[in-house]
């Protein structure tokens, strides 16, 4: 793997910052990944890293730059959970560990950079120093995928019979029989204006 340097110049180009989410999220990165024994992200172990993010914010980005995982190529799922937190998960052996950003980093962090003045630039360096167990707790896991969340072509495909949307991957729900789309079992985060 690069080193962690070269990941956070990447990170934060592809992000568009730098930021402390950043440095959390490279080294949250690199130290699943080492834990799990994936030593070639985005190379020979590409097909054997899924990760899965519970949160959409800064530090997202920078585990999709250094896993090379991402949405598109369903070797990432955002779990929205709103926690700092992310399990990286080999696939060949089931190796999991799932890493929390430990709330007590910020508080440590003054101990470091005191020379800093601001705080959230403190941080920021402080999270590129600190060992990793005042950052974060690590948790071997394990996680059950379905074949319906795995990288590949989609299993199944059916139609909404209420709006005729498509829907892929296992997505649809029965409800009184009808097979219907998230939208139309009362999930939809939209109003449809007009159709054109
Ligand atoms: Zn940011
Ligand atoms: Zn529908």
């Amino acid at each position: 793997m690069e080193s962690f340097e070269q990941l956070l110049t990447e990170s934060t180009r592809i992000h568009g910052h730098l930021c402390a989410g950043q440095v959390i999220g490279v080294r949250m990165a690199m130290a699943g990944l080492q834990r799990i024994g994936i030593d070639d992200p985005k190379g020979a172990d590409r097909k054997k890293l899924y990760v899965l993010v519970e949160i959409d914010r800064c530090a997202t980005d920078a585990i999709q730059s250094v896993t090379g995982c991402s949405l598109g190529k369903r070797s990432l799922r955002w779990v929205d959970f709103g926690v700092m937190a992310a399990t990286f998960v080999n696939l060949k052996n089931g190796d999991a560990v799932r890493v929390t950003a430990r709330e007590e980093a910020r508080a440590l962090s003054e101990a470091y950079c005191p020379e800093i003045v601001d705080k959230y630039q403190r941080q920021l360096e402080a999270y590129k120093v600190m060992p990793l167990t005042e950052l974060f707790l690590f948790q071997d896991v394990k996680v059950s995928l379905r074949d319906c969340d795995m990288p590949g072509r989609p299993l199944r495909r059916v139609q909404c019979q209420q709006c005729g949307d498509w829907v892929q991957d296992c997505r649809e729900k029965e409800q009184e029989g009808h097979t219907l789309c998230r939208a139309c079992t009362g999930e939809r985060y939209y109003e449809v204006l007009q159709a054109r």
